[in-house]
């Protein structure tokens, strides 16, 4: 305005010198117009003017400039209050927009001052996002519990309705986690999804056949499904698909990108971590529990038992002349008729029993639910299973056969797993003594 003042006096000078000349073409003479008291008076003339049009500028463009100033004070204090309490819910358009009321210069300028609040806005909630995403990541060293947590906080933070998480372990696809897909199970044979593995590069897919988003009372069919391959190096540990019935948001899409390389770190600890616990439990030739997370199983089981009531059975196998199977056939050999034993006795387990190698060819089963009656029936379908077993090498078929011992809870008053196992043992003793190929139930 100070600026406006000056050029609007200068203006009013000019006009005032330049006047007196511009009268002698129009008839006025020179001796009436060039004189002192007539530029005297065009210039006091010119300055009244141009006194007269700064002030109603002033009057008319300063209030409203005072005016958007206090508007922009406004939502500035708006903003910074809601950013120190994080709490965005108070930001409603009132409060962290300026009115735009005009089509001119003024409207123009709110317009603008409102698009950089959207976009300051905006990069708030994705560090907000990224913030809310790497507390999942780095809470969750399960790969359920990390994949879980993580396709929900990208749920609930950007437009899409459904997501999940496959993850690649020992050459096959799993889902770690879904959200809001009605048959999730049905990406895992998905042609896309082999192909975002095989090309490494992220994709936009027609919906998979048989896959839905679960939408309240109907199934919706999203309208863009993508998938992200989830590298690791040069590793790629699984996809990240996210699917929703609009297009992907420019906000989407910077989520997504942002949220992928610490999903990547996560994920492979998670897988990481998975098979240490695998190799730390499993026997390594059989692929059953070893010895020390079978106990441990056996005594969760037997704490159950105890607490509810239920019936517990437990049985001891061992293989019967076990020895002359090495002796004949080399160790080897003797290795996969353990395997073969193995098999035989899962396949007849039910879904719950534990099975674990609990010494060179001995092994313990806990059966959770199995009363004597239950035991002994399994016991006789596991032998009969194993007796019918061949394992075959170089033309010649192996037969063995097993002995078994077995203690139920509570028909045996056991005070303990240890306890419950050393009865099994002592009836496996029995079935050993009276001739093998036999089970006996104390
Ligand atoms: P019994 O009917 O009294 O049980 O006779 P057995 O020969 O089975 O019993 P013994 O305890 O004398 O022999 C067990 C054999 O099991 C001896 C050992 O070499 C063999 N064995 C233990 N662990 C393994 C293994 O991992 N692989 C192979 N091939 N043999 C094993
Ligand atoms: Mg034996
Ligand atoms: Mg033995």
């Amino acid at each position: 305005m100070h600026d406006l003042r000056l050029w609007m006096l200068m203006f009013g000078i000019l006009i005032g010198l330049v006047f007196p000349f511009a009268l002698i073409p129009l008839g006025v003479p020179a001796s009436t117009s060039l004189t002192p008291l007539f530029f005297a008076a065009t210039i006091i003339a010119g300055l009244l003017v141009a006194t007269v049009n700064y002030l109603l500028t002033a009057k008319v463009v300063g209030s409203r400039l005072r005016l958007l100033a206090a508007s922009m004070q406004h939502v500035e204090e708006s903003l910074q209050a809601a950013a120190y309490s994080n709490d965005w819910s108070s930001c409603n358009p009132r409060d962290c927009m300026v009115a735009v009321d005009s089509e001119d210069e003024f409207g123009e300028a709110a317009s603008s001052f409102n698009r950089l609040v959207e976009s300051l806005a905006m990069s708030n909630q994705l560090a907000e996002g990224m913030t809310a995403m790497s507390e999942a990541l780095a809470s969750n060293l399960e790969l359920n519990g990390l994949a879980d947590a993580t396709i929900r906080e990208l749920a609930s933070r950007t437009g899409y309705e459904a997501a999940a998480l496959l993850v690649v372990d020992g050459g096959r696809v799993a889902v770690a986690g879904s959200y809001g897909i009605r048959n999730a199970e049905a990406l895992v044979e998905a042609e896309a999804v082999s192909t975002v593995l095989r090309t490494e590069r992220a994709t936009i897919i027609d919906v998979p056949e048989g896959v839905e988003i679960s939408g309240g009372l109907v199934d919706i069919r999203p309208r863009e499904v993508r998938m992200l391959p989830v590298r690791h190096g040069v590793l790629v540990l699984g996809v990240l698909v996210v699917a929703a019935v609009h297009p992907s948001t420019r906000e989407d899409l910077a989520v997504l990108d942002s949220a992928l390389p610490g999903l990547a770190v996560a994920l492979n600890n998670s897988l990481n971590h998975e098979r240490l616990q695998r190799v730390a439990a499993l026997d390594p030739l059989t692929g059953i529990y070893n010895r020390r997370f079978g106990l441990q199983r056996l005594h969760e089981e037997f704490k159950r038992s105890v607490r509810s009531g239920d019936p517990l059975g437990v049985l001891m196998l061992d293989i019967d002349h076990f020895k002359a199977v090495n002796d004949t056939y080399g160790h080897l050999v003797g290795d996969r008729v353990l395997q073969s034993v193995v098999t035989a006795a899962r396949h007849t387990l039910r879904e719950g029993d534990i099975l674990t190698r609990y010494g060179g060819e001995e092994f313990v089963a806990a059966l959770p639910g199995a009363n004597r009656a239950d035991v002994l029936m399994m016991a006789e379908a596991i032998r009969h299973a194993v007796a019918e077993t061949v394992t075959a090498d170089a033309g010649r078929q192996i037969h063995v056969t097993i002995s078994i011992g077995a203690a139920s809870l509570p028909n045996s008053a056991a005070e303990n797993p240890e306890a419950l196992i050393d009865l099994a043992d002592q009836a496996l003793y029995s079935a050993k003594s009276a001739g093998r190929d036999r089970s006996v139930v104390v």
